[in-house]
């Protein structure tokens, strides 16, 4: 894994590794205007797989300070960096004075939460869960169970775009892994029939999920690092933190505003395959931001780009005319799930959609770099690269 650092500063506490370097963000998109310096990671990690690139920053914290001169105790947070949890990087930064013992419980809590719902860890209670497809239910964990329930959910009330079930067809392609392939139309016929979510019953009563095909499997990689992002608030919260940003791999929950009271400023990453950097600033406060875009995780194979949220009907990466889409919430759970969901029904659908969340907010950037956004996010959004435009 390659991930690069910038700025990265704590109260000189414990920090995992990173290169420092002052000065002006090198992912400034031309024309925008200069900042002093990001003062959070801008990382892009990429794992080992030459072809799937996995980019951990899909939306990143902008401080309006330089981390280089220190002004006051509060400007400067205290962050902790794990690498090796939800597949991805993740950065808690805390504007308070705050014990060490913070970032142990948010990181144990999110060990835990992915030692429950992780897809390829063999032991998770959702591996369990298919493991036992066609033979018997599996009860679940109390949080687990809220997940899978809250996915299903959503999964019928968006008429399966969104589709808790995807698992084989996830696995089918491989684009988790360090061989994914584009496979024949006879394969991907052959797996519709196991991504039939109408075959996934839960039982209120023990809690418990029974996936009625052997071969059957729940993916739930589209909403429980949302989930995970709640969880940890509620931890860093309960710890009295009035100010901090956690970074779960771009899944960004803003815990009040900055320490001088003014909002967060959040860079909206550019969705442009092979580009990097952000395109816009979001102002906000008290408030989750998630993204899901083609850009996250992807192949190349003859001359195509093929990325990971895919259309169960068709059994392809979806394609409905959109590289990215913000949701910004107030829970990080919901944002997660519906930005999968608004990505997958595009944007007529997907803001007839989002009508029925009132404290969801959106931004879909199209493939010809247009920008739509919900009304409740208008003035919080401001364009930083002008190759894209809002749509009138
Ligand atoms: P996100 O980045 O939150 O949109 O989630 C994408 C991840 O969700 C993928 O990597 C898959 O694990 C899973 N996924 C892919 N397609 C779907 C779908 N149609 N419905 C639900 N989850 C999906
Ligand atoms: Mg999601």
């Amino acid at each position: 894994m390659d991930v690069r650092f910038m700025e990265i500063r704590s109260h000189g506490r414990a920090v995992a590794c990173c290169r420092r370097s002052c000065g002006t963000n090198p992912h400034q998109p031309a024309g925008a205007s200069p900042r002093p310096t990001i003062c959070t990671y801008t990382g892009v990690g990429v794992n080992s797989n030459k072809i799937i690139a996995l980019f951990s920053a899909f939306l990143f914290l902008i401080a309006a300070s330089c981390a280089c001169s220190r002004d006051t105790a509060t400007d400067q947070p205290n962050t902790q960096i794990r690498y090796d949890l939800l597949n991805t990087v993740i950065t808690i930064s805390i504007y308070d004075d705050a014990d060490d013992k913070v970032f142990g419980d948010v990181f144990d809590k999110i060990a835990e939460i992915e030692g429950a719902m992780s897809v390829t860890r063999p032991d998770s209670e959702i591996s369990q869960a298919a493991a036992m497809a066609g033979k018997s239910p599996v009860a679940l964990s109390d949080e687990t169970y809220f997940v899978v329930k809250e996915a299903l959910d959503i999964t019928v009330k968006s008429g399966g775009a969104f589709n808790l079930a995807i698992g084989p067809l996830v696995k089918l392609w491989g684009i988790n892994t360090d061989s994914p392939r584009v496979p024949d139309r006879a394969e991907i016929e052959q797996i519709k029939e196991l991504i039939d979510y109408n075959a996934v019953t839960l039982s209120d009563s023990d809690k418990s999920v029974y996936l009625e095909l052997a071969g059957m499997s729940i993916d739930l990689g589209a909403i429980a690092k949302g989930y995970a992002g709640d969880a940890a608030a509620e931890i860093v919260r309960s710890h009295g933190i009035k100010h901090a940003i956690l970074d779960l791999g771009g899944n960004v929950v803003a815990i009040g505003g900055r320490p001088d009271g003014s909002d967060w400023r959040i860079g909206v990453r550019n969705p442009i395959i092979g580009e990097s950097g952000y395109i816009g600033v979001l102002t906000v406060k008290d408030k989750a931001a998630v993204t899901s875009g083609v850009y996250e995780r992807y192949f190349e194979s003859g001359g195509h780009y093929y990325h990971h949220i895919f259309d169960g009907k068709t059994g392809y990466p979806a394609d409905a005319g959109l590289l990215s889409v913000t949701i910004v919430s107030d829970s990080s759970t919901e944002a997660d799930m519906l930005s999968t969901v608004a990505f997958l029904l595009g944007v007529g659908d997907g803001i007839v959609f989002l009508n029925d969340y009132e404290n969801a907010e959106a931004i879909f950037i199209t493939d010809d770099l247009e920008i739509f956004l919900t009304p409740g996010i208008k003035d919080s959004f401001t364009i930083t690269d002008d190759r894209f435009s809002l749509a009138t």
